[in-house]
């Protein structure tokens, strides 16, 4: 099936890594633009391949190139609501390809195209015919299917901006419904790849926190396959609706994490948040010291308020787990009247890069859309503190005691105690005490570990 395609195809090089090192050239990412469509069509030419732009041959190593690819497809039963879905998989069935990478999900798309895979005169054609060959055998109700794919700049600025039009079609969708409105919710377990006790809650209010995924496009999904990796859940009973938290819900993620986890808060990142497999497009963190969450997207290069960047914060809360004060969300997720609703929404919210708060103006209530800082502002904790003091954000509340006050001027004047309280709801660990050795020295490594002291003495002897 694949004797054209001079590279092998099979689900067992889907955990291959393209690192620099071995990388011919990088395609889309972060360095680029870039985007991945599925269109379903009345009328499609089964099997046309194109690529619009240099092909791989054409590419000098190490270089960066925008790169988009379009898929149409068509079907007698193939519904529009089916094609979130079906694109979601361009992600697993192009890293079958062997020296192919796919990362990411929509216009986040990252990919790599190994140094070997160039040896052995592999092209983006081939990868197009993996694709037409992989959708059709995944689902049957694709019937004809074109793959087109663009490295060229200006028709990938183009083709990223049809894209970015069907996304907000598609999540404009999700919001027409409400968690109460319906009596089931979605699973889906199309991350345990990599993730193995990994399951996504997808509810109205929660798109899924790859953010291409939302309670529409799963019924689509189920119904078309009902033994596929996406599948309705019963809510049972509503054990807390401010919190999110379903008695099916908790049962149905014990049994698909392999009892891993065993409750989950669909809207709040304290006790129980929702677990993080690796493709959220945005990461919720708490920020002890205020009290307050701060929100940072993958898009973000810069250092986050807790001192380090959107890419070690995602290392230390993805893969399945489920990590108190840290929650994987999409970007449509922000837009629902419920994000974060367990812990006082935008409220709440005390941090966040400038241009994700700027996509999000319409949904950021008016009355604290000045009082939320961003990179512009503040990064470190004392700069935000006083940021927020001098906007009088909500959060002050929380953290001033009582005895504190605010001067007229806006700054603050402490009270006896520490202004911090200590956060009720994390639990705080101490550790052993533990006995140095008179000579030769120790030495400690701390690994994903979280510290928090009143005071830290080191004295020399
Ligand atoms: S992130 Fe969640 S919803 Fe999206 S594909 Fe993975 S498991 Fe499914
Ligand atoms: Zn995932």
């Amino acid at each position: 099936m694949f004797e054209d395609i001079p590279v092998d195809v099979s689900p067992m090089n889907e955990g291959e890594r393209i690192r620099s090192a071995n990388m011919f050239v990088e395609l889309a990412g972060p360095k680029s633009i870039g985007a991945e469509l599925v269109q379903v069509e009345e009328s499609v030419e089964d099997g046309k391949i194109e690529v619009i732009g240099p092909e791989l041959n054409e590419m000098k190593q190490g270089e960066i190139f925008p790169f988009g690819i379009k898929i149409q497809i068509q079907g007698e039963n193939l519904e529009k609501e089916l094609e979130g879905v079906i694109e979601r998989r361009t992600h697993e069935l192009c890293n079958y390809v062997h020296g192919f990478m796919h990362l990411n999900q929509r216009d986040q798309i990252w990919c790599r195209v190994s140094t070997e895979a160039i040896e052995s005169d592999f092209k983006l054609e081939h990868l197009g015919k993996a694709l037409s060959i992989l959708f059709k055998e995944e689902f049957t109700l694709i019937e004809s299917i074109a793959v087109t794919l663009f490295t060229e700049e200006d028709q990938v600025k183009s083709f990223l901006n049809l894209a970015k039009e069907q996304y907000i079609q598609r999540d404009a969708r999700s919001r027409e419904l409400s968690d109460e409105d319906v009596d089931v919710f979605y699973g889906c377990l199309m991350c345990q790849s990599f993730a193995p006790t990994h399951m996504c809650v997808v509810t109205p209010d929660r798109t899924a926190l790859c953010g291409a995924i939302n309670w529409f496009d799963c019924r689509a999904a189920s119904k078309m396959d009902p033994d596929g990796p996406i599948f309705e859940m019963e809510k049972g009973e509503v054990l807390d609706s401010e919190k999110g938290e379903y008695s099916n819900v908790n049962e149905t993620i014990a049994e698909k994490s392999q009892g891993t986890t065993e409750r989950v808060y669909v809207h709040g990142v304290f006790d129980y948040p929702h677990t993080s497999c690796g493709c959220f497009e945005a990461v919720a963190f708490y920020i002890p010291e205020l009290d307050g969450i701060g929100v940072v997207d993958r898009e973000f290069r810069g250092e986050t308020p807790l001192g380090i960047p959107f890419s070690s914060m995602a290392g230390q809360c993805s893969g399945g787990k489920q990590v108190e004060g840290f929650t994987g969300l999409s970007l449509e997720y922000m837009r629902s009247p419920k994000f974060l609703q367990a812990d006082g929404a935008y409220g709440r919210i005390i941090w966040m890069p400038n241009e994700m708060k700027q996509s999000l103006q319409e949904f950021i209530p008016e009355e604290l859309w000045d009082k939320i800082p961003t990179e512009e502002d503040a990064t470190s904790i004392q700069d935000i503190e006083q940021y927020l003091i001098d906007h009088q954000h909500p959060i002050v509340d929380r953290f001033l005691k009582p005895e504190d006050e605010i001067e007229e001027d806006g700054t603050q004047v402490e009270g006896e105690e520490t202004k911090h309280e200590e956060p009720s709801n994390i639990t705080v660990t101490t550790a052993p005490e533990i006995s140095m050795p008179a000579s030769g020295g120790v030495k400690i490594i701390f690994k994903n570990a979280k510290i928090y002291a009143e005071k830290v003495i080191i004295k020399r002897k």
